[in-house]
This record gives structure tokens, C-alpha cells and sequence, in this order.
């Protein structure tokens, strides 16, 4: 059976020709080239326009029956159902926190288990410099919150500024830096396509997302083949119809794949740089000792970004370790020239881990001095505090981690938060 995410549209288009030739068989014309020629086309455009027809179906209008797509002939229909599945990932565990960060834990065919997360960001974290952007408890403190059962028109409207999904492209990761659970898993595989593209497809039918990001378990770029072509996918206009600029590759800082990712697809670029010297980098990211931060910023440097698009620099902020004045100041100077933002991640600690988040006000003062050297600075507001929210957590209680059993000791946390969240969701409901 053939894996109906996994195709491209152009792809599946190709798979259906078979059908048109046999529908247009009755007019062989081979001895006349152009007449073939002008049946050729014309069988094309016929496969083309089902191609778009079932992308509609199951991307726009999320039928996954065959059955169901009453514009199809039943021949096609009868075809389909015998040689292409349609994909689903099986809901394991889902935690939605007091802010609306709602956390999935999927199922795969061998068992295997991965996680998505959708993280709502309400209108202030739009607005980016911001050089007083709102902490967390600021904005908790105002009770933004966000149910995961807005519509569309509400996330367009005031009060939220988009709906992102973080998705995984990896099971587990190898490149083991050192402040990421996930890292601390190792690889297990890669994800094909199909796991990938599922992922968002899955989350559209509960939520309306408006953002994607490759931020979620496993490097993105360690899986290049499966991961552009699932970015293709999802930025097809007949399909999810995702702009290239709502959808943004991470990358730790594989040099080489930053070049081809930059040929193969127009989608925006974030580095998870959180460091601003070799020594300090490679500490914490071992993939610093094969590319080094210059080779990185020169492969930035190289990226095909469009017009009035920059690159994101993420950087994990830890305790005594980057939050320094004089580590913001090496940022200002390696990022000079790069057309870029810069979203500072306060460490989301949990059990186990060997660095501490960073105050507040250590927070905003690294976030000012940026500020006002005209860096854009965005503080990422820690989502699902009071859920298993940071990358790898869910899946190392519930899933198939390996290797984390120091970070264990969540497991009195895991059933407070079920029961604070269930809790929280009837607040809204009578609310
Ligand atoms: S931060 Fe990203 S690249 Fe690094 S170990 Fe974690 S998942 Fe892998």
C-alpha cells in the first residue's frame, strides 16, 4: 500500500495516470504524434486535476474515507481504497496546560512514540522588539488564556496572534546537546514522511494552526530527504496551504544541510544558536566541534532568504552560564549583517537537568541591551509549565525513551497535571 502522505502532489498525479490512459484508451491515434501528443496532455491534466481534487479532500476538508469524496468516480474510489491508505497517528496521551499549550504524545506503526505541541501566543508575544515584552507571569498574571477550541476567526481577530504547531522529526535525537532531554534519548530513526506531514494534519483537525515549526523532537536537517519533502507537502496551495513564511526549519547547525535545505525548499530558517564563543557552544551543542559558530553564521550568511525575511536565532538562556552582559554583547557582534531576530529561551528546567532557568530580570535586562542596539528580541514565553511541555518530557514517562530515567521523578507530576488541566478545561467550559 501505497502511503498517501507521503506523496507530493505532482507524485500522486503520476500515480493516477495509469487510470487516465485507461479511460482515454478507446482513442489510441498512435500513428499521428500530434494527436498522441495532444491525448498525453490532456491525460495529464485529467490525473493533475484528481491529484488536487483528493489534496482538497483530505487536507482542506479532512475526510480520510475514501468513500467519502463523493466527487470521485466510484472506479477511482474502488482503486484508491485498494492501493493508497491514508495515514493516521494514534493519540496516546494529551495534556492541555492552564495556558492553552496543548502537548500530544502519538503512536506509530512500530510503537514508537513521538510528540507535536500546540502553543498559543497571545498579541503581546506578537509584537517583537518589545523591549518590555510581558514575562510570564505577567502575563498569566492577566489571564490570558487560550481553551484550544477557538475558531479561526478568533485567532484572527484581537486576541490571538497565531496558533503554531512544534513538530517532531525524529525519534529521539543523535545530536545530544546537553540542556534538551531529548538529547539525552539518543536516535532511535528518522520519521518518513508521511509521520511528519501526519503530524500537522492531525493537529489541523483539532485546531486551526496558522504557524509550523521543525522545533520539536529530533534535528530537523539530520532527516533532510523526509523533511523537505514533507515542507513541500505542506506548502502545497491544494493542500494545507501554508505560506513559506508560517513554516520554519531548526536547525542546531548542520552546515551542509543548511546549503541544501536553501535549494530544495523556500521555507524560513531558525538556528539554535545559544552560545556566543566556540568553547561555550561546544560544551552544550557537540555539533559545534565538526561546524564550528563562523562556519554556522557564513552558512546563514549564504541562505536564500527573500526579500524582508530574516532568520531566527534561538537562544536558550542558562543560568550563569550565557545570560551574561557580555555574552549579549559577542550576540549583537556575530549577528551584525545577518538579516535576523533573536528569541531568547528562558530554560524550561525539570528534574534532572543540570542548569536553571535564569531570573526574570536577568530575562529583560539581556532582552533591553538587544533592544536597544535595534536587535529584534522576543522572549519565548515557557508554554505548559504545569504540563510535561519541554521537548522529550512527555515521551520519556508515557513513550519509549531511553535513557532518562534520572528525569523520571515526574510521574506525582504527570497525574497533577492531568487533574489541573481537566480541571482547568471545565473552568472554561462553565466559564
Ligand atoms: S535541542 Fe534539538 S538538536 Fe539538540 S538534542 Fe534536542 S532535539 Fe536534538
Amino acid at each position: 500500500m501505497i502511503v498517501f502522505q507521503s506523496l507530493t502532489k505532482a507524485e500522486l498525479a503520476e500515480l493516477l495516470l495509469p487510470l487516465s490512459r485507461i479511460r482515454s484508451s478507446r482513442h489510441p491515434e498512435a500513428d499521428d504524434p500530434e494527436a498522441a501528443a495532444k491525448l498525453e496532455k490532456k491525460e495529464r491534466k485529467q490525473a493533475a486535476y484528481r491529484a488536487q481534487q483528493i489534496f482538497h479532500w483530505v487536507y482542506q476538508r479532512f475526510v480520510t474515507d475514501w468513500d467519502q469524496m463523493t466527487d470521485l468516480s466510484k472506479d477511482l474510489r474502488n482503486w484508491l481504497k485498494e492501493n493508497v491508505t491514508i495515514f493516521r497517528l494514534t493519540e496516546k496521551v494529551s495534556q492541555q496546560a492552564l495556558d492553552g499549550t496543548h502537548k500530544f504524545l502519538w503512536t506509530l506503526h512500530d510503537q514508537k512514540t513521538i510528540e507535536s505541541v500546540i502553543i498559543p501566543a497571545a498579541l503581546q508575544e506578537k509584537d517583537e522588539v518589545g523591549s518590555d515584552a510581558p514575562t510570564e507571569s505577567e502575563l498569566m498574571g492577566q489571564g490570558k488564556r487560550f481553551s484550544g477550541r477557538e475558531t479561526k476567526t478568533a485567532i484572527d481577530s484581537q486576541k490571538w496572534g497565531r496558533l503554531t504547531v512544534c513538530i517532531s522529526s525524529q525519534v529521539g535525537c543523535a545530536m545530544a546537546c546537553k540542556f534538551c532531554l531529548t538529547g539525552v534519548q539518543g536516535l532511535d530513526r528518522h520519521l518518513q514522511t508521511h509521520e511528519i506531514v501526519t503530524q500537522v494534519l492531525e493537529t489541523r483537525m483539532r485546531a486551526p494552526i496558522t504557524n509550523i515549526v521543525f522545533m520539536g523532537m529530533g534535528e530537523p536537517l539530520h532527516n533532510l530527504d523526509n523533511v523537505a519533502k514533507a515542507c513541500q507537502i505542506i506548502l502545497d496551495q491544494d493542500g494545507m496551504g501554508f505560506s513559506k513564511r508560517k513554516v520554519t526549519v531548526s536547525t542546531s547547525g548542520l552546515v551542509p544541510a543548511i546549503d541544501e535545505l536553501g535549494k530544495r525548499v523556500d521555507v524560513s530558517l531558525a538556528i539554535s544558536l545559544n552560545s556566543t564563543t566556540d568553547e561555550q557552544r561546544s560544551a552544550i551543542m557537540p555539533v559545534n566541534k565538526k561546524w564550528n559558530i563562523k562556519a554556522l553564521l557564513d552558512a546563514c550568511r549564504r541562505y536564500p532568504l527573500g526579500p524582508h525575511r530574516r532568520i531566527t536565532f534561538e537562544y536558550v538562556m542558562l543560568k550563569d552560564f550565557n545570560d551574561s552582559m557580555e555574552d549579549a554583547a559577542r550576540l549583537v557582534a556575530l549577528t551584525k549583517g545577518i538579516p535576523s531576530k533573536i528569541n531568547l529561551i528562558p530554560f524550561n528546567e525539570h528534574s534532572g537537568a543540570e542548569f536553571k532557568r535564569p531570573s526574570d530580570e536577568v530575562v529583560k535586562k539581556f532582552q533591553r541591551y538587544l533592544g536597544d542596539r535595534n536587535i529584534t528580541a522576543t522572549v519565548r514565553i515557557s508554554r505548559g509549565r504545569d504540563i510535561l511541555a519541554a521537548c522529550g518530557q512527555l515521551r520519556s514517562i508515557f513513550g519509549t525513551a531511553r535513557g532518562t530515567e534520572k528525569h523520571k521523578d515526574w510521574a506525582g507530576l504527570k497525574v497533577q497535571a492531568v487533574t489541573e488541566s481537566a480541571q482547568a478545561t471545565e473552568d472554561q467550559s462553565l466559564g
